[in-house]
């Protein structure tokens, strides 16, 4: 039987598959150390977790409104507005961020439609805009020290160009992008009206300088979607707790996704992400502090290898260092994972131009890191 001609160019996602692959070596009792899944190993806090349970006794256990409980909405769009973004809670879908993206491109892209990309970057942009028969163009960043710069972004413009994809800070190389960078990037989507996906997901994992949100910016907001959610600085990845924020023009067409597909997310989740973003402040400060020692401790223990060198970047929680060998990234990878039984994503996976880095995440305990990269010593580029 034959199955969709756009689905032939679309692989399955690396950081997935990678992570279920630990897993399964892990439960065959083989001793991996794992620095693949951009996931904190921290337990969601408390007092989000007792939000939950009582929510599920109090019957939040049926439909909530498809773009989300008007209250939940409501503290979102709050949390929203101390970045600058002029939205209120009708502005708001709730939904699991990374079906926020695929909401959003199915929504608005057409067939032939050009999406410009940061290679490298995260790895599902592209599928979800091939998903969408749309086509993904992408800019080199490797000779900018791997930021997004409006110069080489407006060489990729074209007349199908309909957007780009902006994530700040990034993932996977954690560079936060500039106030210069965003205000160039919003000059060109308004000279060339384009629409802008900003996915900001890591916006409070930040350790130095601002972050900025491009829907801030004069003339952004109507043509922005900027995507968010729970999973990363709280410790919420399988909670599946997210939203847009999206112009009123736009949000019927991505709203119809929403409701002909999930429909909603749970009601009694939504509850805890009240709680999550009203009473977790001091948790979420805590568990950036410990990202933070992480990063310096993962970073100083890598540059001191040879054949590896290694940027300290602003955000997130993952490291992005090169090495020097004749090997590429998912051999060197896989070397990592047979010879140290330490686990890491190829640059690859990320982009065409950085196949001579690797992923780190540190979320993870400093005797982890300690060990995984001493492990990472052992094995010869
Ligand atoms: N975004 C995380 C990562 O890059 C989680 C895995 C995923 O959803 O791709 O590792």
């Amino acid at each position: 039987m034959n199955t969709a001609d756009r689905m032939k160019s679309v692989q399955p996602s690396p950081t997935v598959a990678l992570g279920n692959k630990v897993a399964e070596m892990k439960a065959a009792g083989e001793d991996i150390i794992s620095f693949t899944v951009g996931e904190p190993d921290f337990d969601t806090p408390a007092n989000i977790r007792e939000a939950a349970k009582k929510a599920l006794d109090d019957g939040w256990t049926h439909y909530a409104p498809s773009s989300g409980l008007p209250k939940f909405r409501e503290v979102i769009a709050a949390s929203e507005r101390e970045n600058g973004i002029p939205c209120d809670a009708s502005n708001i879908i709730v939904a699991p961020t990374k079906h926020t993206l695929y909401m959003t491109c199915t929504a608005l892209l057409n067939p032939g439609d050009e999406v410009i990309i940061q290679d490298p970057a995260w790895v599902s942009y592209e599928p979800c805009t091939l998903i969408n028969g749309a086509k993904p163009v992408f800019v080199d960043s490797s000779k900018t020290e791997l930021h997004f710069t409006p110069e080489s972004i407006a060489e990729a413009i074209t007349p199908k160009t309909k957007m780009i994809i902006v994530n700040t800070p990034s993932n996977p190389t954690g560079v936060v992008m500039t106030e210069a960078e965003l205000k160039g990037i919003a000059d060109l989507a308004i000279d060339h009206d384009l629409i802008i996906l900003a996915d900001e997901i890591y916006q409070k994992i930040l350790y130095e300088g601002e972050h900025h949100s491009i829907a801030s910016f004069d003339g952004m907001f109507e043509r922005t979607v900027t995507i968010n959610g729970l999973s990363k600085a709280y410790a919420m990845t399988g909670w599946r707790s997210g939203w847009l924020i999206s112009p009123s023009h736009l949000f019927g067409e991505i709203s119809k996704v929403q409701q002909h597909s999930i429909t909603c997310i749970p009601p009694f989740i939504q509850i805890a992400g009240i709680e999550a973003l009203t009473n977790t402040s001091a948790e979420v400060s805590k568990m950036r502090e410990q990202f933070r020692a992480r990063r310096d401790l993962m970073h100083s223990l890598i540059n001191a290898l040879p054949n590896w060198t290694c940027s300290k970047p602003e955000g997130a929680f993952y490291l992005f260092p090169k090495f020097e060998s004749d090997m590429n990234s998912m051999q060197v990878a896989e070397k990592l994972l047979t010879e140290a039984k330490v686990a890491v994503t190829p640059g690859s996976a990320f982009g065409a131009s950085v196949d001579d880095h690797l992923r780190f995440s540190y979320a993870a305990s400093e005797e982890v890191i300690r060990e995984g990269i001493r492990r990472v010593g052992t094995v010869g580029l």
